[in-house]
């Protein structure tokens, strides 16, 4: 058999930068004749590109690997592929404790999927958890996954942030910055091939360049984005606070095509927790770069994402967190309990907060937000938004897709719509709000 034959199914877990990486891993097996199924137990060889960020994220490759493995015993699978990053964190406890799982690929093993799954068909192991930081597979074929319209794009990989409670470092290496001639190619490629928005990923967008160009270049490389025809939105995720120079927000300002939505993780407000976080800005500083955006920027609309019970948080701090979000009222948040992850500086500290302490901070920083949201959604209501369609709903009675206001992992809610004449996923219309809900929204398709 040759591989036009064999068919593959891969499982793509954790964040958008693994999606990227899930999509590059399709496009070269594509490109080597394999076929792609949804169907596992049609697969002869099941791909699980893990995450390995917080302890239920583990718990989810894991599972996903063993329910992989069943299909040895039930379908025609011959092999399961574990890759990303549990893979390259855990390389050794998934050898020793895994015997079910037949490659293992690290972060730097994604161009050597082919070689893997060839093993796998041979009935060979196949390994590579080296840490080579190559990034050149970033630019190798890659089959969008994401909805019709919008693919993510990878400025750089790794972190030198090394935030007290996150293995990310460790997983990933240290900062590495794409050259901004070869994600400027990578951007007019995905414009001739139809993308209306492009969504820049990384683990830290705002460090953007600092590494290869001495300096952060995320501003100039916005300028370059915004020229390419085709190219109708261009979205920022992962912004550091610290980094945020008035150049940046000018451009993002300046930029027409680059939509108004800030994301911006804070994790805490307090300033002991930041410092204990080793996250760089003070409290003010925090503050002002949130006033500076809203200031300059007409319309925008600032996620943020929260960590509680984090070690040492007391009711005071914790007290603090709450009044910042009431004060603060952001346009989209989310919020994670604590996780202690090996490994990490916080992993050791002292002060562990108890789980049910955890669950009520969190449940009451969404409640906080609940209303806030709402609120919010209802000051849209009567205005007209371009969406960019994404698909039907399950019971065929509306469209739904996203203005510039929602972000595209499906965090910030959707836009659903009745459109008199059909519309195509991809597209963008013109959509008037008429119903306002905590996270979604309801309109009709307008012509204008
Ligand atoms: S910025 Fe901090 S939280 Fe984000 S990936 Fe880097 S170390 Fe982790």
């Amino acid at each position: 058999m040759n591989s036009k034959e064999y068919k593959i199914s891969l499982v793509s877990l954790g964040c958008a930068k693994n999606q990227v990486d899930s999509e590059i891993m399709l496009g070269i097996l594509k490109d080597s004749g394999y076929i792609m199924t949804d169907d596992m137990n049609e697969a002869d060889v099941i791909i699980v590109n893990t995450c390995g960020f917080i302890e239920s994220a583990k718990q989810e490759a894991i599972d996903a690997l063993l329910e992989a493995a069943s299909h040895k015993k039930t379908g025609v699978c011959r092999g399961v592929i574990a890759a990303g990053c549990l893979a390259q964190r855990y390389y050794n406890e998934i050898r020793a404790e895994l015997p079910e799982v037949d490659a293992v690929l690290g972060i730097n093993g994604y161009a050597e999927i082919s070689k893997a799954v060839e093993s796998c068909l041979n009935g060979r192991r196949y390994d590579f958890n080296r840490i080579t930081g190559d990034m050149t597979y970033l630019d190798m074929p890659r089959v969008i996954a994401s909805e019709k319209g919008s693919a993510y794009i990878k400025i750089s990989e790794g972190c030198d942030n090394r935030c007290s409670y996150c293995a990310i470092p460790y997983i990933r290496g240290r900062f590495r910055s794409r050259p901004m001639e070869e994600i400027t190619a990578e951007a007019k490629r995905l414009a001739l091939a139809g993308v209306g928005e492009i969504v820049l990923i990384a683990q830290d967008t705002s460090r953007y360049g600092k590494d290869i160009y001495s300096k952060p270049c995320l501003a100039e490389l916005l300028h370059e984005l915004n020229g390419i025809d085709g190219i109708k939105w261009i979205r920022v995720m992962y912004l550091y606070p610290d980094e945020i120079a008035e150049e940046l927000i000018n451009a993002m300002n300046d930029c027409d095509k680059v939509v108004p939505y800030v994301d911006l993780p804070l994790q805490h407000i307090n300033a002991r927790i930041l410092s204990d976080m080793n996250r760089r800005g003070t409290p003010d500083e925090i503050r002002s770069v949130i006033r500076s955006f809203r200031e300059k920027m007409k319309s925008c609309v600032i996620r943020t994402s929260l960590i509680v019970g984090f070690p040492g948080e007391t009711d005071g701090e914790f007290a603090e967190l709450e009044e910042f979000v009431r004060e603060t009222r952001f346009d989209r948040l989310g919020v994670f309990e604590y996780s202690p992850e090996e490994g990490t500086p916080a992993f050791r500290m002292r002060g562990k907060v108890r789980a049910s302490v955890k669950k009520e901070r969190y449940d009451s920083i969404m409640r906080i937000q609940q209303d806030i949201s709402l609120e919010n959604n209802r000051k849209r209501v009567g205005k007209i938004y371009d969406v960019l369609v994404e698909g039907v709903s399950d019971d065929g009675i509306f469209y739904y897709g996203r203005s510039y206001a929602e972000g595209p992992d499906n965090i910030d809610g959707r836009i659903y719509f009745t459109a008199e004449e059909p519309v195509e996923t991809g597209s963008f219309v013109k959509v008037k709000i008429l119903i306002a809900e905590e996270y979604d929204l309801t309109g009709c398709q307008i012509s204008v």
